[in-house]
Formats: structure tokens, C-alpha cells, sequence
């Protein structure tokens, strides 16, 4: 009843026509076998058509038929118990993959050495590619020049750009079964993901300022400072554009 009246707002919002279950507020009526009783929106309302699209995939594709179902007994499995790093070792095994593929970043090259070196005593073929492959010029991929050699953050950067589709190219090249993100910066995940013909999963998301664990931002003093900064400069520049 209570969470009903705090939701009022989300409860009357029938225009929209996306999901936003990060508004079901805890209750997540889906994990009980129920669709939403506080969004209109909810997906298990709304499209019935690919709710029932996706367990037909379930059914007919072979590939997440697997990988769901290994992902399951893995999570099943090493709960709380097993770190990522295991947790990605044991998915490739029941996938019953051999060779792996890393793609890391220049700035991780001991994480990627300690993590190939645990891969290999578990069997695996590890190819590895380092995301400065090609020494390619960052102005000669569109990088402006005053992007190039000191972040604006007064740091040494560097001339060559990073180079995620030589990265995924080379790892194709190599048939690897399975390829790892190490620490790719935001965007050439993205691009890295896209060319790559393996499945892709991350172990490290960069995340400079907080030690990898990008979580780490959420719910820290650091983090509400932060973005009560940015919040307040996006309010002033949005009163000057009205001005
Ligand atoms: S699917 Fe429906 S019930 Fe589940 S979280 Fe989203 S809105 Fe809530």
C-alpha cells in the first residue's frame, strides 16, 4: 500500500512507451512471477509479443541455449564464494571453449600478465593483444590534436590511439572462442565488442578515478560530491541558455 502511494507518479506516467524498471522500486513483481503492479509501463504488460520472442530464443537458438544455461550453474555454483576471474574461468570451461582471447589496455599489462598466467594452468590457449597494436597516430584516426598527448586533466596521454579494431581483427585472426576485456577505456569496449567475433566478456572496466570499480561511485561521499558539482553546472548552464 505504502509503495503504491510513493509511486503515484510512476503508477500515472502511461505515456511512456520504454521500460524503466529501475523504477519498480525494490519490488520487482518480475522475481516473483508477477508483472508490475506499481509501473503501466512494465514490460511483461506492455509487449507480451517480445517477452514471448525471447523464449522462443531460449528454445531455437543454440548458443543461448548454452551460454544460459552455463551462466545459471556457474552463478548456481561459486555464489558470493568465487571471484570474477573464476567465475570466467568456469563459464568458458562448461562452454567447453580452448582458446581465449585478451584484449587489454597498455596501462594493464601486469593485470593482463597475472590473469594469462592463471588461465594458462587452467588449459586454456591464451592470445593476447594490447590495445596500442599498430602505433597508430590518434590525429590520423580524427583524434582533434589538442585531445592528444596531455588529458585535459593535466596527464601524459600520448600520440597513439588506442586501437580496438585491430585488437578485435588480430583476435579473430587467432579463432579464439571466448575474448576477455581488460581494462578497455568507455567507447573502445564498444567498438572492441562490436568487431569481435567471439562472444566478449569484461573482467576490469576501467574506471580511473575509482580503482576499477566504476560501482564504487554510487554511493560514496565522493561520488554525491561529484555529481552534485556537475548537476549544479549543467542547472546553471541550462539558466544561461534560457537567459
Ligand atoms: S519487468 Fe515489470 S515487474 Fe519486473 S522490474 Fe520491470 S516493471 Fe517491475
Amino acid at each position: 500500500m505504502t509503495v503504491e502511494k510513493n509511486n503515484s507518479k510512476e503508477k500515472n506516467d502511461k505515456s511512456l512507451s520504454y521500460p524503466t524498471c529501475h523504477k519498480c522500486n525494490g519490488i520487482n513483481y518480475c522475481t516473483v512471477g508477477r508483472a508490475s503492479k506499481i509501473l503501466d509501463n512494465c514490460p511483461m504488460k506492455v509487449s507480451p509479443e517480445v517477452q514471448k520472442k525471447a523464449r522462443e530464443l531460449y528454445e531455437t537458438d543454440e548458443f543461448v541455449k548454452k551460454s544460459t544455461r552455463v551462466a545459471s550453474i556457474v552463478e548456481a555454483t561459486g555464489y558470493i564464494h568465487w571471484p570474477r576471474l573464476k567465475d570466467t574461468i568456469e563459464f568458458a570451461r562448461k562452454m567447453g571453449y580452448t582458446k581465449l582471447g585478451m584484449a587489454f589496455c597498455v596501462g594493464m599489462l601486469e593485470e593482463a600478465k597475472k590473469i594469462a598466467e592463471i588461465l594458462e594452468k587452467y588449459g586454456f590457449e591464451v592470445s593476447s593483444v594490447c590495445c596500442k597494436t599498430g602505433s597508430v597516430k590518434k590525429t590520423a584516426v580524427g583524434v582533434p590534436e589538442e585531445f592528444t598527448m596531455y588529458s585535459k586533466t593535466g596527464y601524459t596521454i600520448g600520440w597513439i590511439t588506442c586501437n580496438p579494431v585491430a585488437q578485435a581483427l588480430l583476435l579473430n585472426k587467432a579463432k579464439t572462442d571466448m575474448n576477455i576485456i581488460v581494462g578497455l577505456c568507455v567507447g573502445h569496449d564498444i567498438t572492441f565488442t562490436r568487431l569481435s567475433e567471439a562472444p566478449v566478456t569484461t573482467l576490469i572496466a576501467k574506471d580511473r578515478s575509482m580503482p576499477h570499480n566504476p560501482a564504487g561511485v554510487l554511493f560514496s561521499h565522493y561520488g554525491k560530491e561529484f555529481f552534485s558539482r556537475e548537476f549544479k553546472e549543467l542547472m546553471a548552464n541550462k539558466m544561461k541558455k534560457k537567459v
